[in-house]
């Protein structure tokens, strides 16, 4: 028996009565909790002077980026539409890091007459650089330290094989190219990938760069990615983000001693700051005996939550409608042709067709990576601030699936007769 002894609650609010205002399937975002976040990183870092670039990928509603604006918050993007989006939502070109992978050129010739700050991910842009704008375009460079901690292969970044970064062993190559185009470098960057349990693969990450950096006297930050690595179920190892702060800070006062300024210190969490305050509420269409399971499918899939056919990531459930029935066992799946599981055997109190569901921790990568797979739609999303739920994402309707489709006239004419 799971006992309640309210109806499941965002700042107040009654997630049922969010449900009925809503529809189903919906995503609500806890602002409180985002801005829990953003505090509880500001004060493990107090002593230096802290720079959050909100990893807009993560979640990308205007509002949202919004409210990261309204705290203080700036932004780090990964394609030139993201940063758009927030200068949309108030941000100065200038507060946007870009951090492109793999992107053409043209888009690389947007962002700098954007005036994002750019991040340089390879040799070959960097020499492009040089060679289109000289001195005149300042640039930060993402190094890969070649350090890996843990954390799923699908979302590590610090690897020697990986794709992003420029190898520290190549430093000499990099100051090369600098030197022969006078290049302006601002910013050394490291994002290791997802998840680092402790701050000794930061400090790491953090003494490659803080060696760097004694090529580089014009220095404005130190930018150390992400990587924070969150809660999905209770006991999960997580970043100690106040030892990280203090072991972080003393480490980077040391450094700044030693380079003769004090730099900016850059963190650009995503999911940190907007994983825990997302909630995708489902509901039950069907719960079904088999042989060996019992299923319960919900109107959702790996449409709206990808992560965990993705990444095999484990959401917390909560049966909203019935927080107190009989646990039971349940496999929790989707409604789309395709497996799409999102719990296997998870103990649930007793789950009833129509009963809403709530995927915990469904604010990072989970609309941002929703799509319109099997012609269904994405849902709308809700966003709770100040204690009142508000639209922040319509629902799709069927016109949303057509739109950009283009009619061939040829193709309308009577069924052609078939040759045999
Ligand atoms: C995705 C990304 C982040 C955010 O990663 P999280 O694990 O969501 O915190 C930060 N920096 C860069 C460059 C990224 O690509």
């Amino acid at each position: 028996m799971q006992l309640q002894d309210r109806n499941y609650q965002i700042q107040g609010v009654d997630v049922l009565a969010i449900a009925d205002q809503f529809g189903l399937p919906l995503y609500v975002y806890d602002a409180d909790k985002i801005i829990e976040k953003i505090g509880l990183l500001r004060s493990s870092f107090a002593g230096v002077n802290l720079k959050i670039k909100y990893a807009a990928k993560a979640l990308t509603n205007i509002s949202i980026l919004k409210l990261m604006r309204q705290q203080g918050v700036e932004m780090d993007s990964v394609s030139v539409n993201e940063a758009r989006m927030g200068m949309l939502a108030g941000f100065e070109p200038s507060q946007i890091m870009f951090t492109p992978s793999g992107v053409s050129f043209d888009e690389i010739r947007e962002a700098i007459d954007l005036g994002l700050q750019l991040n340089v991910d390879s040799l070959s842009l960097l020499e492009w650089v040089g060679q289109h704008y000289g001195s005149s375009v300042p640039v930060s460079i993402r190094i890969n330290p070649h350090i890996s901690e843990g954390g799923n292969i699908k979302i590590s970044t610090g690897h020697a094989d990986s794709k992003f970064g420029i190898s520290i062993l190549q430093r000499p190559d990099i100051r090369a190219i600098v030197e022969k185009y006078q290049i302006a470098v601002v910013g050394l960057h490291i994002h290791t990938g997802s998840d680092f349990k402790n701050a000794d693969a930061f400090l790491r990450g953090a003494d490659v760069l803080f060696d760097l950096a004694s090529d580089y006297p014009n220095l404005k930050f130190i930018d150390f990615g992400s990587g924070f690595k969150v809660a999905y179920k209770e006991g999960d190892h997580i970043t100690d983000v106040a030892d990280l702060g203090r072991k972080v800070s003393a480490a980077f006062q040391g450094f700044c001693q030693q380079y003769g300024r004090e730099l900016e210190l850059w963190f650009e969490p995503g999911k940190f700051l907007v994983s825990e305050s997302g909630h995708l509420l489902v509901q039950t269409n069907i719960v079904k005996e088999n042989l060996t399971r019992t299923f319960v499918a919900v109107d959702s899939g790996l449409n709206h939550l990808i992560r965990p056919m993705m990444y095999d990531a484990y959401h917390d459930i909560k049966n909203v409608s019935n927080p107190s029935g009989d646990t039971k066992t349940y496999t929790v799946v989707g409604y789309i042709c395709e497996t799409d599981t999102f719990a296997t055997d998870r103990p649930l109190p007793e789950v009833r067709p129509g009963d809403v569901l709530s995927f915990e921790n469904a604010g990072a990568y989970g609309f941002s990576m929703a799509s319109n797979y099997n012609a269904r739609f994405r849902p709308a999303e809700v966003l709770v601030y100040d204690g009142a739920p508000y639209l922040i994402r319509q629902r799709e309707t069927f016109d949303d699936l057509l739109r950009g489709q283009v009619d061939v006239p040829v193709l309308n004419s009577e069924i052609i007769e078939q040759q045999v």
